[in-house]
């Protein structure tokens, strides 16, 4: 997949390495107990933290940084920016010509577990989106127990899981998920089961329209990169990944249909390009 240099998202909110570190004060660090004694002194004595910390530190005058860390910018975030934005062109595109506007989603990079408005997102339950807050969740130690535990590797591949994540978004801006919940309601559980599994597969095929599109307008695809997502749509399929997430709400915890179906419904995008061929609702053969 090639994709260096091309527009990079910011949509990316990243949460990692949260909970760390002090304040950055005019080039000195300082600690989260001096900005204490600063605010509490500030409170008590009537003056401003600022001239409080001036007496504490000794300094000139300082200016606070907004901001606790410096975004990351290594070749990994990069990447997940790049494949966000390839997501935003093929979608607002793809909206556009139906007349509908696409309102980008955000993506949150976190490690090991996160707030989000479904409940508490865990790293174990692999990538997720959240309706609710219209927010894709992923630890980027997914890419690795991708490679690790399933031997699937290349970016494309990972490329691939933002995607379809991005297509449970399209989904929710479509009304389908909300369509789909109610039905739900009134459904046994086994049909309930069956529609989950349709959402899932749609999802898929919404990946592969986006990689038609995208290729049409970057040619990023390169040799084996499709072979390298159907790996993954196999490896990640019902059988392998989801079924550690017990206990927390998480809307992609539900089952995602069989490996061979997930490498159709991903084919069916990537061949038509057309989310008309995404119907897996009226399908007769999954
Ligand atoms: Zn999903």
């Amino acid at each position: 997949m090639k994709w260096e240099g091309d527009r990079q998202s910011d949509n990316v909110e990243d949460r990692r390495g949260s909970g760390g570190g002090g304040f950055g004060l005019g080039g000195r660090s300082i600690g989260i107990g001096t900005l204490v004694i600063a605010l509490v002194g500030s409170y008590f004595l009537g003056v401003s933290p600022t001239t409080i910390l001036n007496m504490l530190g000794g300094g000139e005058a300082p200016q606070v940084a907004q901001t606790q860390t410096v975004p990351a910018n290594d070749r990994e975030t990069q990447f997940v920016r790049t494949t966000l934005a390839y997501t935003e062109d093929a979608w607002v595109e793809l909206f556009r010509q139906q007349g509908a506007q696409y309102s980008p989603a955000k993506l949150v990079l976190f490690n090991n577990r996160t707030e989000t408005a479904c409940g508490q997102g865990q790293s174990a339950t692999g990538p997720f989106y959240c309706p609710a807050d219209q927010k894709v969740y992923i630890d980027l130690s997914f890419f690795r127990l991708m490679q690790s535990r399933f031997n699937v590797a290349g970016e494309f591949a990972q490329a691939y899981v933002i995607a379809h994540e991005i297509g449970h978004h399209v989904q929710n801006q479509l009304g389908i998920s909300n369509q789909v919940h109610e039905a739900q309601q009134r459904a046994s559980e086994a049909q309930g089961n069956a529609l989950s599994v349709k959402l899932e597969l749609q999802a898929d095929c919404f990946a592969g329209v986006w990689a038609h599109h995208t290729h049409q307008r970057e040619q990023f695809l390169e040799k084996g990169d499709v072979e390298a997502a159907l790996n993954a749509a196999t490896a990640i399929g019902d059988d392998a990944l989801q079924k550690q997430s017990q206990g927390v709400v998480v809307p992609d915890s539900f089952t995602h249909g069989s490996s061979a179906q997930r490498v159709r419904w991903f084919s069916r995008g990537l061949e038509s390009g057309k989310v008309e061929t995404c119907n897996t609702f009226e399908a007769r053969q999954l």
